[in-house]
């Protein structure tokens, strides 16, 4: 039996696709073996990285001037990768909204050191405990910047940045718990990055998507699998990828697809953040503390009017079949995550289960 999964990250998947996997994991299309077994150099195994490929094109409406990489190292080692392949000597300018962004930056820092470039935060939400973004009349830009880092959704935080912020230097958005949930213009952004592991498929990948035109900027310090430019002359397969997590990654794209592709999908994830925020709002007993205009769709942490209820409402919530609902460590409380496998259906059992919840204990 499957019950409803709020995990933040690795998040549930699609039933559908696990059925899939679970009947081919032992013979995939005949071969006798499964795709975990294959070589990654095979004429199966390359046929349907393209047709992933092909899939996330269509589904993000990706342009042809932008390559789509599939690495490994997490969103975390794009950190690392995001300045030795595109600093330049130059300035990195860095948003800080949430913990996340808060890392990038922090880790960009050290390649600041190693005299690859000047890395400026410029500006950060910590004063408002980063429940709204600073106000861009406040953002200290640098000139000719190599690029413009955010983050697009901040996971812990449940803070989201529905727009793409309008500045001169080329966008770096990290989408890791974002990305597929509703439609974006890739071309408004220089790279886009995400982990697979909320919105796309198993831990264990990290999709890139840049634009052509940055790809020859690495410093000679970067390590190669960490090169843009040379890992999108080698497909992505620079050595031995993360072929499993590659593949699934592939059925939730087709699975998408069946969903109506991402404006159905879109409208979905609306209704469920817009069911969850007013049970939250139309009651004292719970609170969201973010700006109404960044309330993430994905990402929805609450908190109980009494603290001292948290622990009774997570082992209750289990106990109820609801998984996975306790908070970051650093907002505390609770956070519901509801990436695109979560139907409207677990949301209206968790709003049910909360109101119930605060009938008794209110
Ligand atoms: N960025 C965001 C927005 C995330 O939510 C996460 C993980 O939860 C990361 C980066 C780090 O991802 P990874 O664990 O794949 O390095």
């Amino acid at each position: 039996h499957r019950l409803p999964n709020f995990c933040a990250g690795p998040a549930t998947m699609p039933t559908e696709v696990l059925t899939l996997a679970q009947s081919e994991l032992l013979d995939w299309q005949g071969r006798g073996m499964s795709v975990m077994e294959m070589s990654h150099r095979s004429a199966d195994y390359m046929a349907i990285t393209a047709k992933a490929e092909t899939k996330l094109r269509g589904l993000m409406d990706i342009p042809d001037n932008y390559k789509v990489l599939f690495l490994q190292g997490g969103a975390s080692l794009q950190f690392s990768a995001i300045p030795l392949n595109l600093l330049n000597n130059q300035a990195g300018d860095y948003l800080t909204t949430g913990a996340w962004s808060g890392k990038a930056v922090k880790e960009a820092k050290r390649y600041e050191k190693l005299g690859l470039g000047r890395i400026a935060e410029v500006a950060t939400g910590k004063g408002s405990n980063f429940t709204d973004v600073p106000a861009q009349s406040e953002w200290q830009l640098s000139d000719n910047a190599a690029y413009f880092h955010y983050c697009a959704n901040e996971t812990i935080h449940g803070l989201q940045i529905f727009d793409a912020p309008k500045v001169d230097a080329p966008l770096i958005a990290d989408m890791s718990s974002s990305i597929l949930s509703e439609r974006i213009n890739v071309s408004d952004f220089g790279m886009i990055y995400a982990g697979a592991q909320k919105n796309i498929g198993p831990a264990g990948l990290v999709i890139v998507i840049i634009r052509e035109d940055l790809l020859d900027n690495a410093s000679e310090w970067c390590p190669m699998l960490m090169n843009y430019a040379h890992q999108a002359e080698k497909e992505s397969m620079s050595n031995t990828p993360a072929t499993y997590a590659w593949y699934l990654s592939g059925l939730v794209f087709d699975w998408l697809e069946e969903q109506g592709g991402v404006d159905a999908i879109g409208k979905i994830n609306r209704q469920k953040a817009e069911l969850l925020y007013a049970t939250i709002d139309n009651s004292s007993f719970y609170a969201n503390p973010v700006a109404k205009a960044h309330r993430s769709i994905m990402n929805i942490p609450f908190t109980l009017a009494d603290s001292s209820l948290d622990k009774l409402f997570l082992t209750e919530s289990e106990k109820a079949g609801l998984l996975n609902l306790k908070g970051h460590r650093d907002v505390g409380g609770m956070r519901a995550s509801i990436y695109n496998a979560v139907p409207l259906d677990w949301v209206q059992q968790l709003v049910d289960f909360m109101q119930d919840f605060e009938k008794k204990h209110a």
